[in-house]
């Protein structure tokens, strides 16, 4: 899952750590996510947005266990 951008309609392909942004979930049942530690031996997928998709999408585990993308929400920003 690290290979690319976890955003289909990307195609950047992940390169280095210190770019874009890496999320990790725990997996239940071998299919669904969850952010919850769950017990021993079960496994962690990480995913990673690139750059450009990291300043406007978040991923997000939905309480059906699918990882969704969900929009930054936009934060009225002053200069510092
Ligand atoms: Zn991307």
């Amino acid at each position: 899952m690290l290979a690319k951008c976890a955003n289909p309609s990307c195609n950047a392909k992940f390169k280095y750590l210190r770019e874009g942004r890496l999320f990790e979930f725990n997996i239940v049942d071998g299919a669904r996510y969850t952010t919850i530690p769950s017990s021993a031996g079960t496994g962690r997928e990480r995913f990673w947005l690139c750059e450009q998709c990291s300043r406007v999408l978040t991923l997000q585990c939905t309480t059906d266990g699918d990882i969704v993308r969900v929009p930054r929400i936009a934060r009225q920003q002053r200069a510092a």
